[in-house]
């Protein structure tokens, strides 16, 4: 007797790669408060005491190629979409227990995403003590740019920059971030162990606020690249 599916198999998650070839994604982590200024903006104090983190299942990635303009669908059941820029790191490699200098080396490439967040339901999760999942793991929550190979690169300095409709929203560096590439992968590694496909949303600078439907995004990561998407439906 063979095991074979007994429905067609899901499709593997991929985002394109510049210059050719899919990378496979197995999973999204992603870190929250990682730009004090944000930290801030959300209530919260900034500190270096312990990240902390989220996840997107990888199917909710929205890939769109260099030079397009993604359709994001404005999701169900909010009123309030907010837009959060970030660097994604792509891992070629794994490990637990990893040192910051060992996951330097495991990195593969870098992308530029959108951590998009229905904010108030976001806000009323962590208002009751719940899980996030409801705000941050939707359908279509994860626009990303084609992955550019790190070639050895570990960023740490870097313009941060999204405009709504022609209109600068967000601005910073990355060098402003409170955990750096190296960290963030090493303290993962603590609790997960990572593994080659595994994407890293490593936060987002000041300045996150609403989209609605028509409007025009347009993000850029000096280094990395940019990510063009208009929202849609509503
Ligand atoms: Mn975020």
């Amino acid at each position: 007797m063979s095991d074979s599916y007994v429905i067609a198999p899901p499709a593997q998650p991929a985002v394109p790669v510049a210059g050719g070839g899919l990378f496979p994604v197995r999973r999204i982590y992603c870190v929250a408060r990682n730009y004090a200024a944000h930290a801030r903006e959300m209530g919260a104090d900034p500190t270096r005491e312990a990240p902390f983190f989220f996840t997107k299942p990888a199917d909710a990635l929205l890939p769109v190629r260099s030079g397009q303009v993604g359709r994001f669908p404005y999701p169900p059941a909010t009123q309030d979409v907010h837009h959060e820029l970030e660097l994604v790191v792509a891992l070629g490699a794994g490990g637990a227990d990893l040192t910051p200098e060992q996951a330097a080396a495991c990195i593969w490439g870098y992308a530029v995403g959108l951590d998009m967040t229905r904010r108030d339901l976001q806000a009323e999760a962590k208002a009751k003590g719940r899980p996030w999942d409801i705000g941050k793991a939707f359908d279509a929550a994860a626009p990303i740019s084609e992955i550019v190979p790190a070639g050895g690169r570990v960023l740490s300095a870097g313009e941060v920059v999204l405009q709504v409709n022609g209109a600068q929203r967000q601005r910073g560096d990355l060098a402003d971030m409170i955990w750096s590439i190296p960290e963030v992968i090493a303290y993962f590694s603590r609790y997960y162990r990572l593994m080659p496909g595994d994407l890293i949303f490593t936060g987002t600078p000041e300045g996150v606020g609403p989209v609605v439907p028509g409007d025009r995004l347009d993000g850029r990561i000096a280094g990395v690249g940019t990510l063009a998407l208009e929202v849609s439906g509503g």
